[in-house]
């Protein structure tokens, strides 16, 4: 039986990984997708320690994947659909097999929150995306973008479009935008990026290869037009505005998916959760660091019987 299985290549099961490999564990490492999960789509990270200039996220992933390679962790790209409990093992399914751990690092992320309105669903992957590394491959320049949502990855995503040469109108439902301050300065300084507050989505719809999105204007003062942007003849507070991709960034909820009732009730031993994944509100890779190397030392004290240990 293989001694630890982490699910997840983002920054905390990379951490977890170089931990447990240095402590001498065998150990395995899946991915569903790609290495360096969600800071995948970060422009530009200046508040991880280490890069006084910053560093665009899929830079600081390259260098995590390299650190990966130093210690010989080669991730095995599979999707961990199931995790079982047997007597003190764990059992992971992915769809083609199914293999036995002593214990197990779940560090699976978040995922989007959706809008659920009329014509999400039916436009994804075609004209809707949840993040920018989805788009950025594909976009052409001087595309309209709407991003829909006003926290800091809304943010954090139009800065990026327009280093794509991307004009952008960023919509969102409050007054002022939720985002640090710094980053909307800077949006504000782009003459590209328009922001359109107290704007609530209602339908999407698809016309000629774009996206046509009614919204809800709760207040008609403050708002900047955008040059795709009319009003609705039989009514003057809904507006249409029309874009050749949409980005919706309006939250992520923990992806626990494979985390069962019974395995948090029981608080079993041997199976830890780490990063982005578990509820905090406090997503950062800082934060995702210190929390898989932590999980590691657990899975570390545990594997080597010791029982007084508390995690
Ligand atoms: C636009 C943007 C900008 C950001 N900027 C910053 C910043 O400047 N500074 C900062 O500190 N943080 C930033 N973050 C947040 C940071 O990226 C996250 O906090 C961090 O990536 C969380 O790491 P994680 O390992 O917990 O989860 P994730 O990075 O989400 O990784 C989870 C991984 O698990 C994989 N996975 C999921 N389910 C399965 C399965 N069943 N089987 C196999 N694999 C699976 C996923 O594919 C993914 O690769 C930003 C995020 C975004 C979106």
């Amino acid at each position: 039986m293989n001694d630890v299985a982490i699910v997840g290549a983002g920054p905390a099961g990379i951490a977890a990984s170089i931990f447990l490999k240095r402590a001498g564990f065998d150990v395995q490492l899946y991915e569903k997708n790609q290495v360096g999960g969600l800071l995948l789509n970060a422009y530009s990270v200046e508040n991880y320690p280490g890069f006084p200039h910053g560093i665009k996220g899929n830079e600081l992933c390259k260098l995590f994947k390299l650190q990966l390679e130093k210690w010989s962790i080669y991730p095995i790209f599979k999707e961990i659909i199931k995790v079982t409990r047997g007597k003190n093992k764990f059992i992971l399914k992915t769809t083609k097999d199914i293999k036995e751990f002593k214990a197990i690092l779940i560090a699976t992320g978040s995922k989007p929150k959706k809008l659920g309105i009329p014509g999400e669903e039916e436009s994804i992957k075609r004209h809707i995306f949840y993040e920018i590394k989805d788009l950025i491959p594909i976009i052409k320049p001087e595309s309209n973008c709407i991003i829909i949502g006003g926290g800091d990855m809304a943010f954090d995503y139009a800065l990026n479009l327009t280093e794509n040469n991307a004009n952008v109108d960023l919509y969102f439902r409050s007054q002022r935008p939720k985002c640090l301050p710094l980053l909307e300065n800077r949006a504000k300084k782009i003459a590209t990026i328009k922001l359109h507050p107290f704007s609530i989505p209602l339908q999407i719809d698809e016309l000629k290869n774009k996206t046509v999105i009614q919204f809800q204007i709760k207040e008609n003062k403050n708002i900047i037009h955008s040059n795709n942007e009319q009003n609705d003849s039989n009514n003057t507070n809904i507006i249409t505005s029309t874009s050749n991709y949409t980005l919706i960034a309006i939250g992520r909820l923990p992806n626990n998916d494979l985390i069962s009732k019974d395995f948090i009730e029981e608080n079993i031993s041997g199976l830890y959760i780490a990063g982005d994944l578990r509820k905090g509100i406090y997503r950062q890779v800082g934060i995702a660091v210190g929390d898989g190397i932590y999980k590691a030392m657990c899975i570390e004290e545990y594997l080597k019987g010791n029982v007084l240990w508390k995690c």
